[in-house]
């Protein structure tokens, strides 16, 4: 009989593979009593040959980052060297095998077991999230203990094409090398919806899902499974019909993603000539090559976080400028927006501290915690300003929900200018300022807004998830997280309609922009440009061609005019089904 697991989609893209488990779980630990002291000495001299092979291999990784790794790939490759130095692993397992007289295996099992408890309890959602860094740590003492490699890097030369890896959890460094192996697909059991791995993970073409629980009880190895990467799906066990019918379908995706590419120096014009800008939203220096392969009209948002996270100190105004001179040599003359850096609710850096408050997205974040922090604000500003000077860049401020925070931020600009004037620093005096726009109470204000800023851009994570009081990270509530709602899509509008009468350019960069589901619905309501993951690009570019904006604004009408969410969904569909739209794969 098959099983089908649900988890967390990430790569898109189906697999038909055979199992391979790479890490080993800690159930079958073997629980050995050691007889006299010379035992314990020599099972602590294991332990720390075991702690010195697993520093060596993590140093080893660090220098082996390949240019295309994100940046952040070094920090997260620091945090396990860290967690490896502290004594809850280097020194407390060694007391457990001397004071019990247990063998190492069972000694480290021991001390995870209450470092996850402890993880656990912290109510922090970030470093919560940290226990999994703690466990890939753990795994690779583990392997070393036992004499094996670690690596699932240097392993994957002798797989298959149809190898799908099959583990607990995958560290950053695993998923990275991912990028240049011919395994078929990866699932893991842990990792949740803003771990690390899914972070890298979405930026990898390979179909994954995360977060199945107990895949790993489950499969045995060579096994034959299916991975769905689309839908968040693993089956097991399938038979020949589900076999047959992923067949077909993994055909049919390979078909359309042919076809599809066809498209990538299409231009993105709509069947009436209206010519929609495609934007990337990239974290690092390496998704930029994407962006060229799906030639992307620039980059509509560039999260900055990822300099600040996972670091013991802040970035310097240096190392931030020689970033972003990276990203403009990079981009080739195509247009550059940078987010000021969006801290505070899961992307919380070392000096930051445990957030304390109860509701931290409604806390000190985006750019309340930029304004609390106005050295950092203004080392970022200017490193910008400097890099604004060698390239079209743009800044963009986060989580804007009054105009009162924009007049604070610009009086920062001026400040930071005024700086690099007094250090005779080359930079651009005129640069583009604009807002996120992603709190109810700024799309509200939009008009005031607008007089402030050059250009918006509709952060549709965030506005969802304030307008509707829905996490946006919850599984729990994610069946209330609906981009159609009608409350959401009046404030779309509104914001839209505004900027557009006082003719300032306004986009939208939140997943709702990447998804070809609302395409339609967003150029219906004039939408103009849109800023996605570059993997959705050619999605939506085969929608725009084959749309009419002109239909398409009296139907957006007719959509917003509906009150009741599920009517909206079907009339969405009914929108994305009209004649003329001839999908690319039939
Ligand atoms: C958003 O909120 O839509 C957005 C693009 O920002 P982030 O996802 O980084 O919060
Ligand atoms: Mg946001």
């Amino acid at each position: 009989m098959s099983i089908v697991l649900h988890g967390v989609a990430v790569g898109a893209g189906m697999a038909i593979g055979r199992v391979h488990l790479v890490l080993r779980g800690m159930d079958d630990i073997p629980h050995l009593e050691l007889s006299d002291e010379d035992a314990v000495k020599a099972e602590i001299m294991r332990y720390e040959q075991a702690i010195k092979g697993t520093r060596r291999q993590l140093e080893q990784l660090r220098i082996a980052i390949p240019e295309n790794a994100p940046t952040e790939l070094g920090a997260f490759i620091s945090l396990h060297l860290m967690l490896l130095s502290d004594a809850t692993l280097s020194r407390e397992p060694i007391d457990i095998i001397q004071s019990q007289h247990v063998n190492a295996e069972w000694a480290l099992k021991q001390q995870t077991d209450k470092l996850s408890e402890q993880f656990d309890a912290i109510e922090d959602d970030y470093l919560r999230v940290r226990k999994q860094d703690m466990l890939q740590v753990v795994e690779r003492i583990f392997k070393n203990l036992n004499g094996l490699t670690t690596e699932v890097v240097t392993e994957t030369d002798d797989f298959g094409e149809d190898t799908i890896l099959v583990a607990h959890d995958l560290s950053p460094a695993d998923t990275i090398f991912f990028k240049d192996s011919r395994i078929a697909a990866f699932v893991t059991d842990a990792g949740g919806p803003t771990s690390h791995t899914a972070i890298l993970g979405r930026g990898l073409d390979i179909p994954s899902v995360i977060s199945l629980g107990y895949a790993r009880e489950l499969l045995n190895e060579d096994e034959l499974i299916i991975v769905d990467g689309s839908s968040g799906v693993l089956i097991i066990a399938p038979n020949e019909v589900i076999l047959a019918e992923y067949r077909r379908r993994i055909r049919k995706f390979r078909s359309h993603r042919r076809q599809l590419n066809k498209l990538k120096h299409t231009s993105a014009t709509t069947l009436d000539g209206m010519n929609i800008e495609l934007m990337a939203n990239i974290e690092s220096v390496a998704d930029i090559k994407s962006l060229h392969k799906l030639s992307a009209d620039g980059v509509g948002l560039f999260r900055s976080e990822f300099s600040y996270i996972n670091c013991d100190d802040l970035p310097t105004e240096e190392a931030l400028f020689a970033l972003y001179s990276d990203v403009i040599k990079k981009l080739k003359g195509k247009l550059l927006t940078i987010r000021t850096v969006d801290l505070g609710v899961d992307k919380n850096p070392r000096w930051f501290g445990q957030s304390q408050a109860l509701n931290p997205a409604l806390g000190l974040t985006g750019i309340r915690l930029c304004l609390a922090e106005p050295i950092m604000f203004r080392t970022q500003m200017r490193a910008i300003l400097r890099a604004a000077a060698l390239g079209p860049v743009r800044m963009m401020w986060p989580m804007i929900a009054s105009v009162a925070e924009i007049q604070q931020c610009l009086m920062h600009l001026n400040t930071a200018k005024q700086q690099l004037r007094e250090r005779f620093e080359v930079f651009n005096e005129d640069i583009s300022v604009g807002a996120m726009i992603e709190i109810p109470s700024a799309a509200l204000s939009i008009n005031a807004i607008l007089k402030w800023v050059d250009f918006v851009s509709i952060g549709t994570n965030d506005l969802i998830q304030y307008t509707l009081a829905v996490d946006r990270s919850d599984e729990g509530v994610s069946y209330l997280y609906q981009p159609s709602h009608p409350a959401v899509l009046k404030l779309l509008q509104h914001i839209v309609r505004t900027a557009t009468r006082l003719n300032k350019s306004v986009s939208v960069c939140g997943e709702m922009a990447g998804d070809e589901q609302y395409t339609r619905l967003l150029l219906g309501m004039g939408l103009r440009c849109l800023s996605m993951n570059p993997n959705n690009l050619l999605l939506v570019k085969n929608r725009i061609i084959q749309s009419d904006t002109l239909t398409l604004e009296t139907e957006a009408q007719k959509i917003l005019r509906q009150e009741d969410p599920d009517k909206v969904l079907k009339l969405i569909k009914r929108l994305n089904a009209t004649n003329e739209v001839v999908e690319i794969n039939n």
